[in-house]
């Protein structure tokens, strides 16, 4: 009789006392994963019993919980959007007003940065004019 090897412990176990994940198709002993013989005989006789590993069974919560962010993520996405597309919405008016005014702000200060440098380069002009002339009136 052939003997089928356990993915858990890698002994070797005859087939009736092994029993096949119904997700991955690992084959276990019966021993290793507290199965009993009756039940491994009903998930043998396919009569719609069937077993998943550990590995498998974990893989199943990780993808609901998974599932569950991703839904979470979607509905927030949805909301964010519902409130940037909408058009007479008092909160996206505001924030064109909020961005307005910076740009003003921005500008501003631009343009007053460039009069103080032609301020600055003006006083530095009239000063040497004024040394020139004070050297001239000399
Ligand atoms: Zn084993
Ligand atoms: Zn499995």
């Amino acid at each position: 009789m052939s003997v089928i090897n356990c993915s858990c412990c890698n002994g070797p176990a005859e087939p009736h006392k092994i029993v096949n994940c119904c997700v991955c198709n690992k084959p276990y002993k019966i021993d290793c994963v507290n199965i009993s013989s009756g039940e491994a005989r009903k998930i043998h006789s396919k009569s719609g019993l069937t077993w998943t590993c550990k590995n498998c069974a974990q893989l199943g919560n990780d993808i609901n919980s998974l599932k569950k962010i991703i839904i979470a993520l979607q509905n927030d996405i949805n909301e964010l959007k519902s409130k940037m597309l909408a058009p007479d919405a008092t909160n996206s008016q505001a924030h064109l007003l909020d961005v307005e005014k910076i740009v003003q702000e921005v500008a501003d200060r631009e343009k007053r940065k460039f009069n103080i440098v032609v301020f600055g380069l003006k006083e530095d002009k009239d000063l040497k004019t004024n040394n020139d002339q004070l050297n001239a009136d000399k």
